[in-house]
């Protein structure tokens, strides 16, 4: 009976979506949290949100994901301090990207591996963005949980794809850091070690392809409208991550097309 129900609510068009949306902008309330706090090596659970200006503890109708930045004027309600746009462009962000990940892959194994791919992809590009760093108490706990969710026997991707992808992945960019001496952080490593434990070893391929290809679009572009100088380094993190993103939706379609533009 409940299950029925169920079904019928989960056939309405758009409802899916609808709740992943608003999923997605809790969770990225959370996101938020865990960019603040990750680096500073902070407990991600206590204490609870607060002001970053004044301390003031926010109240629940503070605490709206995107609702209460609008209603709030962008500015704390106790001291008027400004909050930053980082808090509802990620949740934005994260609720988007959540309610497209119900539109590609409805409710299946996928989806649960797009949400935890979706959410720490946003960590660490902000994170990276930020203070180019990519925080190990996200990349080393993802390693491992990739491998066991891809160790569930209905896994589309399976544990020995997950084993090589993180293989392959992390022993490519370890030989890059190797020759290029630092010019790849180990932080980059692990990460793509992770998206390879998630993704299997195809779509890690796919991974690294559309990362390198988005951050030499981006470095050449910024070189040439001289905001970077030749020496300054760009994190490598956030197109990684875009990477594993386009990977994860389309990386079955780019291997297909692929194949079929090398064999005609
Ligand atoms: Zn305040």
């Amino acid at each position: 009976m409940m299950e029925n129900l169920l079904n019928q609510i989960l056939i309405i068009p758009g409802f899916l979506p609808a709740l992943f949306f608003v999923l997605g902008a809790c969770i990225g309330s959370f996101l938020n949290v865990c960019i603040f706090r990750l680096p500073r090596q902070e407990s991600i659970i206590f204490p609870a949100s607060h002001c970053m200006n004044c301390g003031a503890k926010l109240k629940p109708l503070d605490n709206i994901p995107l609702l209460s930045f609008l209603f709030l004027g962008g500015k704390c309600r106790y001291c008027h301090a400004k909050i930053s746009w980082q808090y509802p462009l990620v949740e934005l962000l994260s609720a988007i990207l959540f309610a497209l990940a119900a539109i590609r892959f409805g409710l299946q194994w996928n989806t649960l591996i797009a949400v935890i791919l979706i959410s720490s992809s946003i960590v660490v590009s902000v994170i990276d963005y930020k203070i180019q760093i990519i925080p190990n108490s996200i990349s080393l706990p993802g390693i491992v949980l990739g491998l066991l969710i891809n160790l569930i026997p209905s896994s589309p991707v399976g544990f020995l794809n997950a084993l090589y992808g993180m293989a392959l992945g992390g022993g490519l960019f370890y030989v890059v850091a190797l020759v290029s001496r630092g010019g790849m952080g180990g932080g980059d490593i692990k990460l793509i070690a992770m998206f390879g434990a998630f993704l299997g070893w195809k779509n890690c391929l796919v991974t690294i392809f559309c990362g390198v290809l988005l951050g030499s679009l981006v470095g050449v572009t910024l070189l040439v409208l001289q905001r970077k100088g030749r020496k300054d380094p760009i994190p490598f993190g956030p197109f990684l991550c875009i990477g594993a993103l386009i990977s994860l939706f389309y990386g079955q379609e780019i291997i297909y097309w692929y194949l079929h533009l090398t064999l005609f």
